[in-house]
């Protein structure tokens, strides 16, 4: 990676926020540095990984999922076993310390399937700090459940009924709160999005995924992966998962995203594959826009890939094309979880189906001698409704 200008990743990222938030960009961008970099804060932070998140997360051979595509070896890094049900908490746990360590006693998240609300309500009612997540109402009726565990938490969820009521609303009411309690809030994004530092921060927090993987994947099979596939909502859990290979030339990276009713239909989220650069959130990179650069409604049966924009970073993977990008439709990651569930009795969550899908397809091409290693980036249950409506 040549000269990376602070905050940006080629011509992508950068900070496109109000006056009133840059001191509080700079405060985050600051205080991360120092904990990086200060041994105590790290010691902590594993800690809370270990006995709390329920790390390191296993690698586990989906030997039958990968005689069904033909015999090529499967790996899957499992993820959905964190607690909380997906790698979502990675990050909350780490920015919930950083609002600790700048005094801050409230924190505010948005969230579209939910899976983030939880997890920012979780850590909040772990180490006793203020909540508020900001949820649209489509997204509050698609994941009811979710909403109630946030409650039980002790947050508040605060119902966004403007524009489309999905992430997209819900992020822009977020940063409203933000700009106005910035003094005594931290905004917990959840995603490698918005303003920097966060694509930088989260992906640093995520970043244990693929680090943990590389790892274990060299110790059961003795090299690295031919392939590694993650779906990309936002891209967090795919950007954890590269990280750890982006130098290993060898390995083919490939990130996933929501194909939705198919790329003709117009009814999709895939920024990256269908979608033009422009500024959304506080960031420069792809995201779906008409003609006029308003941001289109988006559609996923995955209510954690239903958004418009994706992480600057994959933007610039795209560009340089060290990761190849690719969708896949509602039809496709609905048959890739029942298979998975069937025949592996592991049920994942429909986000990571779509990688699914897509390690299938390359199963078959590599045939026996393939080695496929899939970010299973969370657990299925809450999608029973949606796949049984399907
Ligand atoms: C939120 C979510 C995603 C999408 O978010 P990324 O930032 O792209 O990782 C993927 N999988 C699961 C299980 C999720 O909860």
């Amino acid at each position: 990676m040549s000269h990376p200008v602070r905050g940006r990743f080629g011509p992508f990222g950068g900070q496109y926020v109000p006056e009133t938030l840059m001191g509080a960009l700079e405060e985050l961008e600051n205080v991360w540095h120092e904990a990086k970099a200060d041994p105590q804060f790290q010691l902590e932070l594993a800690g809370h990984r270990r006995a709390f998140v329920g790390r390191p997360t296993p690698l586990y051979a989906a030997t039958r999922l990968g005689e069904h595509f033909g015999g090529a070896h499967i790996h899957l890094k499992r993820e959905d076993l964190c607690h909380t049900g997906a790698h979502k908490l990675n990050n909350a746990v780490g920015q919930a310390l950083l609002a600790l360590r700048m005094e801050k006693k409230r924190v505010i998240a948005e969230t579209g399937a939910g899976q983030h609300g939880v997890a920012v309500a979780t850590v909040a009612a772990r180490f006793g700090l203020e909540c508020t997540v900001y949820m649209g109402t489509e997204d509050m009726r698609r994941q009811s459940m979710n909403v109630r565990r946030m409650k039980l938490l002790g947050a508040e969820v605060k119902e966004v009924t403007s524009g489309s009521k999905t992430l997209k609303d819900a992020t822009s009411e977020a940063i409203r709160d933000w700009v106005t309690n910035v003094r005594t809030t931290h905004y917990i994004i959840g995603s490698v999005v918005g303003p920097h530092p966060y694509p930088e921060l989260v992906r640093d927090l995520q970043r244990v995924i693929g680090d943990e993987a590389r790892e274990q994947y060299l110790f059961a099979d003795g090299k690295l992966p031919d392939v590694v596939i993650a779906c990309v909502g936002g891209g967090s859990n795919a950007i954890g998962i590269f990280t750890a290979f982006l130098d290993d030339k060898d390995v083919a990276l490939v990130g996933v995203e929501a194909a939705g009713s198919g790329l003709q239909s117009g009814k999709h989220a895939a920024s990256l594959v269908g979608g033009r650069p422009g500024v959304l959130h506080g960031t420069y990179s792809y995201l779906l826009q008409d003609g006029e650069g308003q941001v289109t409604p988006t559609h996923s049966i995955s209510a954690g890939l239903d958004y418009p924009g994706v992480g600057p970073e994959h933007a610039f993977l795209r560009d340089s094309e060290r990761v190849e990008y690719l969708a896949v439709t509602d039809q496709d990651a609905v048959a890739a979880f029942k298979l998975c569930t069937k025949l592996e009795g592991i049920m994942p969550a429909l986000e990571p189906a779509h990688a699914l899908h897509h390690a299938g397809v390359m199963a078959r091409q590599f045939g026996p001698g393939g080695r496929i290693l899939v970010c299973l980036s969370g657990r299925g249950d809450k999608d029973m409704d949606s796949v049984e409506g399907s």
